[in-house]
């Protein structure tokens, strides 16, 4: 489990259900990536995280943004990044949003098809524009393959058509499917788009940046089944260090390099305070009766990954319990607000309102919610910075000074809380 003591001394305190991001964490997460990346620029994926204070936490560590939308660039700017550090890094964008992205200032598109490159001539004239390339997706949970990119041919032609339009060719792209868990997805990634820089230079199209794109995993959650994910992050580093030196080695002029990570940056330094709706054992149809755990928040307010990873769950007021298996789910009325197969170890004694902790559940959190499927609202969030704290939509300059925190109780957990399920299916019966 990947948790800060700041994390946890908050989730202590938090006597409601709250998403709760530490700020200083976010920081570091940047801080360390920059360290690992020597000469990187970051242009955080805004929809992993659209939370004010944590875009001003980032800005004000120097990153940039990576906006999908008029309204995101609109938040980017007044996080405080300036506009240069602010791209239109969707693909898929209407007439309308190119001309409001322009006026709002932003210099950067990105493209993968003729006619977005046709569009963006129009209605953002001298624009910018860097050409992302398609990945497969393997070796990530989540891929983005069919959806977006271009083949390295196609970019070689869109890149071409750029500048004859007035646009200028600026540089490439990919995105290796988020939560990637492999080097090698990078390492071949970098490989096409070696080849596509290449093939621009022969036709006197030299790039300014490369954007290596997002997908870098969170280091604190668990597979489906609830195993943990260990994510060989500095296996990742490697490769990627050696993929910038081979790309300067090719470009022959100097090229700049950018990420836009999203969950790696936010995802281990949120987590939900929330709590037990009701722990029940059903029989279900196949004659085995299973305990299901309800959470009191789930796939539509603030979970909304949790059929293809699951979050390391904390049960502080059961210390030294008596754990059983259970199925984890949501308080909806739909069936996928679940955890998928992987049975999970919970206090057998869990009684409606005890305390939960959910962690490193900060990515995809806030943007994925519903307004209020069945009655269960958005979380409300918190935030601690240092011991600075404060609540959603507050001003961050104009804090009271926090309150000394409630020493944390030491939460007991078995040392190994989640089980594969099929491990476990013989208890069940
Ligand atoms: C979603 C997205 C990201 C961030 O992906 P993560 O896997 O969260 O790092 C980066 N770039 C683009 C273009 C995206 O759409």
């Amino acid at each position: 489990m990947y948790v800060t003591t700041a994390l946890r001394t908050a989730l202590a305190a938090a006597t409601e259900d709250q998403i709760v991001f530490d700020l200083a964490g976010i920081a570091e997460r940047h801080a360390t990536l920059l360290r690992e990346l020597p000469g990187l620029s970051v242009r955080f994926a805004m929809k992993a995280c659209p939370v004010d204070e944590v875009l001003c936490t980032l800005a004000q560590q120097g990153a940039g943004f990576d906006a999908a939308s008029p309204a995101e660039i609109a938040q980017a700017i007044s996080a405080g990044a300036p506009i240069d550090t602010i791209h239109f890094g969707n693909t898929i964008k209407s007439d309308q949003h190119i001309a409001d992205a322009y006026r709002l200032g932003v210099r950067d598109f990105a493209t993968d098809s003729m006619e977005d490159v046709r569009a963006i001539a129009r209605h953002a004239p001298g624009a910018r524009v860097f050409c992302r390339l398609a990945t497969d997706g393997e070796g990530a949970l989540w891929g983005l393959s069919r959806k977006f990119g271009c083949t390295p041919s196609d970019a070689v032609r869109i890149m071409a058509a750029a500048r004859a339009a007035g646009l200028t060719p600026a540089g490439l792209s990919f995105h290796v499917g988020s939560q990637q868990m492999t080097a090698e997805a990078w390492r071949s990634a970098i490989d096409r788009l070696a080849g596509v820089l290449t093939a621009l230079g022969r036709r006197g199209i030299r790039l300014d940046h490369i954007n290596l794109g997002g997908g870098l995993p969170a280091l604190g959650c668990l597979d489906r089944y609830g195993r943990r994910l260990n994510p060989p992050l500095d296996k990742i580093f490697a490769v990627i260090r050696e993929g910038m030196q081979q790309l300067r080695a090719i470009a022959g002029t100097p090229l700049d390099f950018l990420m836009e990570p999203g969950r790696h940056l936010v995802a281990d330094h949120g987590a939900i305070r929330a709590h037990v709706a009701r722990l029940s054992a059903r029989e279900q149809l196949g004659g085995e009766r299973a305990h299901w755990l309800y959470l009191s928040c789930g796939k539509f307010n603030g979970l909304y990954e949790m059929d293809g990873l699951q979050y390391p769950l904390v049960f502080p007021t059961h210390s030294g319990a008596h754990y059983i298996p259970a199925v984890i789910a949501g308080p909806t009325c739909d069936s996928d607000d679940a955890y998928g197969p992987g049975l999970v170890l919970v206090p057998e004694a869990a009684a409606s309102g005890d305390p939960v902790w959910i962690m490193s559940c900060g990515a995809y959190a806030t943007s994925y919610t519903t307004q209020g499927f069945n009655g269960f609202s958005p979380l409300p969030y918190t935030w601690i910075d240092g011991d600075r704290t404060g609540r959603g939509g507050a001003p961050l300059t104009a804090q009271p000074a926090a309150q000394p925190p409630a020493p944390a109780p030491a939460p007991a957990q078995p040392p190994a809380q989640q089980l594969d399920a099929a491990a476990i299916a013989g208890g069940l019966a």
